[in-house]
């Protein structure tokens, strides 16, 4: 049988607005792929080859690799093995990620978007050129409630004993926050962000703290010292911050030993990464970090926190077409999915 995943419009809009491409160029990589012959035949590695050879030959965002005289050493396992791997033209920038032979976390070399761009109120309005920022965003409110709510299920699922409390740092509009309120845990949140907070009091009625974890800590918040964690989540917060140790850091000295560390991060790890190549949807200039299993866990480890358990996930499925359902959910098995979704304990001291 031969795939011809051109004839579902709406999964090409899919593919095209994730890859930000335009979908003409995807009709052009699909026509490429249907030319090699490829089938549901052949084993799910060869059809996934055959898919990134022609899409390299279209890719909007393949640019040439510079080359470094020196690099600093990675900065989750600290071993001097960073080298450029990818080259993403992000006009009127080049975004260079390069990976660590050792652990395999990815970081963004050059081409990244100042720090101040989190805090525009623009943020979740609009989606720049690069990717940068949300729109729609208030719209997806009962898909995000959702998601919000089957990751607290998840987090519960793995934990000791039901979490009675949860601080979620990059809260945004409030909308895990609101699944877990719903469920009977007691909630905070904290986002450097203020539309994001006035957005979250707005539709809910919550208290945002506006700033970072170690401003809260730093000003002995109420909102954070009147309670005792048991469940500290971070979704889509590490890849933009200079120093995702550091942030770890500032939980494990809020929380007590036992409390569970929630982290949702974009994965290097992912096998739409050797399919994509530049173009792969977590590639963007405010992505500093993208995220393996030992990466993790050598972040984890520095900070006092154990992993308990890890999965990869993602709700967009690109492949569809291309792979069946088991076949996406097996690789997804093999933590080859973009997203990571980890939970971690945090040790005794
Ligand atoms: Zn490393």
């Amino acid at each position: 049988m031969t795939v011809e995943p051109t004839t579902d419009r709406e999964h090409a809009d899919l593919v095209a607005r994730t890859l930000r491409i335009a979908p003409s160029t995807w009709q052009s990589v699909v026509a490429r792929y249907v030319a090699t012959g490829a089938s549901y035949g052949q084993s799910v590695r060869d059809r996934l080859q055959s898919l990134a050879k022609s899409y390299a030959l279209e890719s909007p965002h393949q640019a040439p690799l510079p080359t470094y005289d020196e690099l600093a050493p990675c900065s989750a396992c600290h071993a001097p093995t960073v080298t450029p791997l990818i080259a993403r033209r992000n006009d009127p920038f080049v975004l260079v990620y390069g990976r660590c032979s050792t652990c395999g976390h990815g970081s963004l070399l050059s081409g990244a978007s100042p720090p101040s761009v989190y805090e525009r109120s623009i943020y979740y309005q609009e989606r720049d050129d690069g990717g940068v920022g949300y729109d729609a965003y208030e719209l997806e409110r009962a898909y995000r409630e959702a998601k919000g709510r089957r990751l607290v299920e998840w987090i519960s699922s793995r934990s000791e004993r039901p979490p009675r409390s949860l601080l979620e740092v990059g809260s945004g509009f409030g909308f895990t926050l609101s699944a877990a309120r719903s469920m009977g845990l007691v909630t905070c949140g904290i986002d450097v962000n203020p539309y994001a907070a006035a957005a979250a009091e707005r539709l809910y009625g919550f208290d945002t703290f506006v700033g970072t974890l170690g401003e809260a800590r730093a000003r002995a918040e109420l909102r954070l010292s009147s309670e005792s964690w048991d469940v500290v989540l971070y979704q889509f917060v590490l890849e933009h911050l200079a120093d995702p140790a550091q942030e770890l850091r500032e939980v494990a000295a809020l929380v007590a030993p036992g409390a569970s560390l929630c982290v949702v991060v974009p994965s290097m790890s992912a096998v739409e990464v050797e399919v994509f190549g530049a173009s792969y949807r977590s590639f963007r200039s405010d992505h500093l970090h993208l995220f393996s299993r030992r990466s993790i866990e050598r972040y984890l480890a520095s900070a006092g926190f154990a992993l308990v358990a890890a999965k990869t996930t993602c709700s967009l499925h690109l492949f569809r077409g291309f792979l069946t359902a088991q076949e996406m959910e097996a690789l997804y098995a093999e933590e080859c999915g973009p997203d990571w979704y980890v939970l971690a304990r945090r040790l005794s001291q």
